[in-house]
């Protein structure tokens, strides 16, 4: 349902009450929502697929394994953990306060928001969702209109299969999206980018509203000499062209190599993108289209910049009736070119050289914090020296982009790529309180505590 035609007030009244009642915070409320997120996706695959193609031409494998299947998958894992997650954690107290015990006992923050972006519009709306109903929350969902048809499909089976009194998809655009963040909310999970996070953010300080930002940024991949050449090319080309054409956040945005390395990496880089999508890839079907003519322009707009005319070493091609650009590899951009300077969220990908490998680390420290920075060597100094010292959401070493396929990591961003992380049990603590609890007995009453502050007493100290 869009906002405009909801009355957002009554809306919350509902929430509110339905919070009130106690019912999202028993173990099986919790567990029937997710059993009903899990049936969404077995039951209606064909459909969510549908809408995926739809909205950004997305290749039916990626659908299966990039969203319906990792939220398959999020959602056993939490059913399987969510017992344990939920119970009070003993913990040790202190001598100042013996006897007693104390424990941390997770509690739901109540009603919460979920505003979701369209690059990985089913995964990217229901993977915070499942953590809001683990927690006990009521929650509301505000889906990506630029997937107008994932969105959709989204708003019809959360009606069918979810407790709608509890569980609320509200479709639509800024105007919806800014009447929903001038309620007062007890979290606001935000995905995007990072100049409407900050739009989120200022909505969320008026009610003092705690708020996770899963931003962007660019995502840097280094690659030693000493390396395995064929494997390290063919994961980066899953991890940028094999994401949604490089449309997904985790994406490698530009490549570090040395220069007497690049020209051996590159033709390894052609030579599996033409076995992977033809000599024709604006006609591959394994490669989704730009999402629309914004960032098509967008995205023209980078390779167009005068500061890096000449320097399309493979691609460059472009079929603007169908919103399609072929991956494309650019040498040696200036640092001060517009491609460097934003994140790319497409196709295209700089390599920059440098003269020694480790002046990689200094360059991607030189910058804003990435979402993600990946490594491919063999060079066990060089892993740890990349580990210690790269700042970044979440690191690779030898592969893309599979850190967000491992529910014990928390993925999430530092810096300018975000606030927060989620995934597993990092969801479940998204959307919950950790409240202290000490539990004292009434022996042991120590007088010296109490007034008058005698010197005597001072004395005991
Ligand atoms: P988008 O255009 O779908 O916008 C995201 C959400 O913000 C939408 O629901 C939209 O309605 C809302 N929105 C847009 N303008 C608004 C405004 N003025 N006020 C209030 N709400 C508004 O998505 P996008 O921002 O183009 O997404 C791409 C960005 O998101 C990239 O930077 C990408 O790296 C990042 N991203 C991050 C993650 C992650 O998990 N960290 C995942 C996907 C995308």
């Amino acid at each position: 349902m869009a906002a405009a035609m909801v009355d957002v007030e009554a809306m919350m009244k509902e929430l509110r009450v339905t919070y009130a009642s106690g019912k999202t915070r028993s173990y099986e409320w919790r567990v029937t929502q997710l059993k009903a997120i899990l049936k969404i996706c077995e039951h209606h695959e064909h459909e969510i697929v549908q809408a995926l193609k739809v909205d950004i031409s997305k290749p039916e494998l990626e659908s299966f394994v990039h969203e319906i299947s990792l939220l398959k998958e999020a959602c056993k894992f939490t059913l399987k953990q969510l017992k344990r997650w939920m119970a009070p954690e003993k913990v040790k107290t202190s001598i100042t306060v013996f006897p007693s015990s104390a424990e941390i006992v997770p509690e739901p923050l109540g009603v919460v928001l979920v505003i979701s972006a369209w690059n990985y519009p089913f995964l990217l709306s229901l993977d915070p969702v499942i953590g809001a109903i683990a927690a006990g929350n009521a929650v509301v969902l505000k889906p990506s209109e630029v997937s107008p048809a994932t969105s959709a499909v989204l708003a019809k089976l959360v009606g069918e299969y979810m407790d709608t009194t509890a569980v609320k998809v509200i479709e639509g655009a800024v105007p919806e999206t800014t009447a929903l963040l001038e309620q007062r909310w007890d979290k606001i999970f935000y995905t995007g980018n990072g100049k409407v996070g900050r739009i989120v953010l200022a909505a969320a300080a008026k009610h003092l509203t705690p708020v996770a930002l899963e931003l962007g940024g660019k995502s840097p991949t280094v690659v030693d000499s000493d390396t395995n050449l064929k494997v390290t090319a063919r994961r980066i080309i899953a991890g940028k062209w094999g994401c949604n054409n490089g449309q997904a956040c985790i994406s490698p945005d530009y490549i570090i190599t040395t220069a007497d390395f690049a020209p051996k990496l590159i033709d390894v880089l052609k030579y599996e993108l033409e076995k992977f999508y033809g000599k024709e890839p604006l006609k591959s079907p394994d490669l989704s289209r730009i999402v629309n003519s914004n960032h098509f322009n967008r995205l023209k707009q980078l390779l167009d910049d005068d500061k890096v005319s000449g320097k399309i070493v493979f691609g460059g091609q472009s079929d603007l009736p169908n919103l399609k650009i072929a991956p494309t590899i650019l040498l040696d951009v200036p640092e001060d070119s517009l491609i460097m300077k934003e994140e790319i969220f497409g196709p295209l990908i700089p390599i920059l050289t440098v003269d020694n490998i480790k002046d990689g680390i200094s360059f991607i420290n030189s910058r804003e914090k990435p979402l993600a920075a990946y490594l491919f060597t063999n060079d066990k100094s060089l892993k740890e020296e990349f580990i210690r010292n790269v700042s970044a959401g979440g690191l690779v070493i030898n592969d893309t982009a599979l850190h967000l396929a491992v529910p014990t990591l928390p993925f999430g961003g530092v810096g300018e790529s975000g606030i927060g992380a989620y995934h597993g049990k990092f969801s479940f603590d998204a959307f919950s309180h950790k409240k202290a609890v000490l539990n004292r007995s009434f022996l042991g009453d120590v007088g010296a505590r109490y007034p008058p502050y005698t010197p005597f007493k001072l004395r005991l100290l």
